[in-house]
């Protein structure tokens, strides 16, 4: 297998220079790749109606000669148009062909018939236009259909992967070693490659189909294994005490029974000295992960180690580094924040703090983990919103300490499967209960013809001292070269919201100028922010009761989750507004399950259910690599089989001089890289 890999698909029979490139654009540009490229779906050829019996609009397979032989003609714009009449013996169909001349020569009235396609009615009379079709007996009842890209058909494609079948070795060597795939039920590789293209029946395809799904999630499960921080492993960091009464007399309000829990079970991690911590901290939005760190940070500072916080974005780190800074005040611990946008200086001048060990615990985006940044003594790494990093950024800060403790921290709430798999290797505290005093988020899905009474209310809270955020797709116009946003904010500012202040917040802002709009909305100077998405993660501003969204229908329902997750953070009713427009019963659907419910897992379960993990974070926040045939919302039972297959291979995977698994290796080395930096 691995040296069809070499072989440029050009080498197939019937592809040159030009159709190579409609397959490269499928990322298609090996023989290899070509017979990876697994089938979308299946036509069910065996399944034969009679003419009469069809319903125009549907489709079907119907076995038929030809009554009259197959007549070839010009139309108008010259293309040309191939007609003939069918007969399966009973009643009568019309076919026509465009612009294809091969037809008439292939289409023959000594012959029987498949013919496979819509049935259209056109003045009473039934026919198809452009059936797929072959000769009775040829060919099997089964056709794959392959996604398509223009100038390239299914039926090309069909051509082309049996061609690139025949040039698979007879004797390939397997990914999967024999004694798995006994032991998990699974056949062998050329069998399924075979069978998953061109099966002969149902079950075909469901072997076939188990047997490669398997193999994509063991690929999978073994190339985030190979990249995760070695497991068990002795802590060098010893934690003596544990500092949380300490601690909890620094705040201002009493720990929840979730949060207290949470942290005795990180501090237990660490002083527990057989091994390092290794948590994730789960909670949903608002629910105070944050102390939770710094009470880690406290205990970890306190025993004498540093503590690195890693947060996805500036505004985020910032708004740490500002609670962080205010809670340890009094107490002699020294917080500093490094940033991107920070001048070299002012770098320079933390970095060198860090390295002697003046600074106790460091508070950043992921300029943390660049080359240049050395810590003294580190002892713990906390990482916010884990789900915005890769595993791979997890591991390189852990890497600048001696095997440090480790606590991830995740709002997302993650659904057990993409869990299992992001975070396999991790103990989990879940905080499953909100700081007293919050009310639910009451939340409304309103179209344009509400907007006014909308911004009236907002108008109404505004006058009582209470801010508003109202975030817009980022979208820029070509024409005045302004984002949405900013358009968007200019319009309200003149026709609504004369009387008071409007800003805006986007990621294309420079951060001195975020920094600036963020203070000024914490300080309550701006009553409305307009903004993108920049706001999704962890900002908290207590006051601000109303989130408006813009063309919810945009956005993915765990998104608007987070989003929501901006308001309810005080003892204020507050409020979401979705503004949509989108008629589609789906999309109305899956906005008003969020008006139903404040439970981010549901959601997220939901959101899971409804569009994949594929678009669950986004495009490739979470990390993982595009699945070509498994699904891991669905092959839930195949990951847990893929995982002990896992466990069972980790010696001779990891142990190089094992050619057996070099197969296997080279498919978790493909899979990844087509991630880029994030796994790489
Ligand atoms: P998240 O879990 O989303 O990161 P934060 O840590 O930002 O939540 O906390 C949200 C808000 O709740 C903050 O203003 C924080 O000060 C406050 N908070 C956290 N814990 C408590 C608590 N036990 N009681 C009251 N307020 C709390
Ligand atoms: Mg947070």
């Amino acid at each position: 297998m691995a040296s069809l890999y070499e072989i440029p698909i050009e080498n197939i029979n019937g592809i040159g220079t030009k159709r190579g490139q409609l397959y490269r654009r499928l990322d298609i540009d090996t023989v290899g790749a070509l017979v990876r490229f697994y089938p979308r779906t299946y036509e069910d050829w065996s399944k034969i109606t009679l003419i009469s019996q069809t319903t125009p609009g549907e489709t079907f397979c119907i076995k038929a000669r030809l009554h009259t032989p197959a007549v070839e003609r010009r139309i108008a714009n010259g293309k040309l148009l191939v007609t003939a009449e069918l007969s399966d013996g009973y009643s009568f169909l019309k076919l026509a062909f465009f612009n294809n001349k091969y037809i008439k020569s292939m289409l023959r009235t000594t012959e029987e018939y498949l013919f496979y396609g819509k049935v259209t009615s056109s003045g009473g009379t039934k026919e198809m236009i452009n059936p797929t079709f072959a000769k009775v007996g040829e060919g099997n009842a089964i056709h794959p259909i392959y996604s398509q890209v223009a100038g390239l058909t299914t039926k090309q494609i069909e051509v082309s992967v049996k061609k690139a079948l025949t040039m698979l070795p007879s004797q390939i060597k397997d990914t999967i070693p024999k004694h798995i795939r006994e032991k998990y039920d699974l056949i062998g590789l050329k069998d399924a490659l075979t069978k998953i293209h061109f099966p002969e029946n149902a079950d075909d395809i469901s072997q076939a189909r188990r047997r490669l799904i398997f193999e994509e999630l063991l690929i999978l499960v073994l190339g985030l294994n190979s990249m995760k921080a070695l497991p068990s492993k002795k802590s060098l960091v010893g934690i003596e005490k544990d500092y949380t009464s300490e601690f909890l007399e620094l705040l201002p309000f009493k720990l929840t029974n979730a949060q207290l829990k949470a942290v005795k079970d990180c501090v237990n991690d660490m002083i527990d000295n057989s091994k390092a911590m290794n948590r994730l901290v789960q909670g949903d939005v608002g629910s105070g992960k944050t102390m939770v760190a710094a009470a880690v940070c406290y205990t970890c500072v306190k025993n004498g180690w540093q503590a690195a916080v890693m947060a996805p974005t500036e505004i985020l780190a910032q708004q740490h580094f500002q609670t962080f800074e205010g809670l340890f005040r009094d107490t002699g611990l020294r917080v500093a924040l490094l940033t991107g946008s920070m001048t070299l200086k002012q770098k320079r001048l933390v970095l060198a703090d860090l390295a002697d060990g003046n600074i106790d615990i460091i508070v950043g985006t992921h300029s943390l983990i660049s080359e240049n940044v050395a810590f003294n003594r580190l002892g713990v790494v906390v990482t916010d919103e884990q789900h915005r990093f890769g595993v791979r950024q997890r591991s390189d800060l852990l890497a600048k300490g001696q095997n440090p403790h480790l606590l991830v921290m995740s709002a997302t709430p993650i659904p057990r499967t993409l869990a299992l798999i992001i975070y396999g290797d991790l103990d989990i505290s879940v905080i499953d209960e909100l700081p007293p005093g919050r009310q639910s988020v009451d939340t409304f899905l309103i179209d344009d013809s509400k907007r006014i009474r909308a911004y009236n209310f907002l108008i109404k809270n505004i006058e009582s001292g209470r801010q508003c955020y109202i975030v817009c797709p980022a979208v820029e116009n070509n024409d005045t070269g302004l984002t949405a946003v900013e358009e968007y904010a200019q319009e309200i500012q003149r026709t609504v919201f004369g009387n008071y202040s409007v800003a805006v917040l986007h990621g294309k802002m420079r951060a001195a100028e975020k920094d600036d709009v963020m203070n000024r909305f914490v300080s309550g100077e701006i009553d409305i922010l307009v903004s993108t998405t920049v706001i999704e993660v962890g900002v908290n501003v207590p006051n601000s009761t109303i989130m408006m969204i813009e063309n919810a229908e945009r956005f993915g329902l765990s998104q608007l989750h987070q989003l929501r997750g901006r308001v309810g953070r005080g003892s204020d009713k507050s409020y979401c507004i979705l503004v949509s427009n989108a008629k589609g019963e789906e999309a109305r659907r899956r906005l008003k399950a969020l008006c139903c419910t404040n439970d981010g897992f549901k959601i997220a379960d939901e959101d899971l259910k409804m569009r994949g993990p594929g678009d669950f974070f986004g495009s490739r926040q979470h990390g993982l690599p595009e699945l070509k045939i498994a699904d891991l919302a669905e092959n839930v039972n195949i990951l847990h089989d893929a995982q002990s297959a896992a466990k069972e291979l980790k010696n001779d995977y990891f142990d190089y001089e094992n050619k057996d698994l070099g197969g296997l290796r080279a498919e978790v080395r493909m899979l990844f890289n087509n991630v880029g930096q994030q796994l790489n």
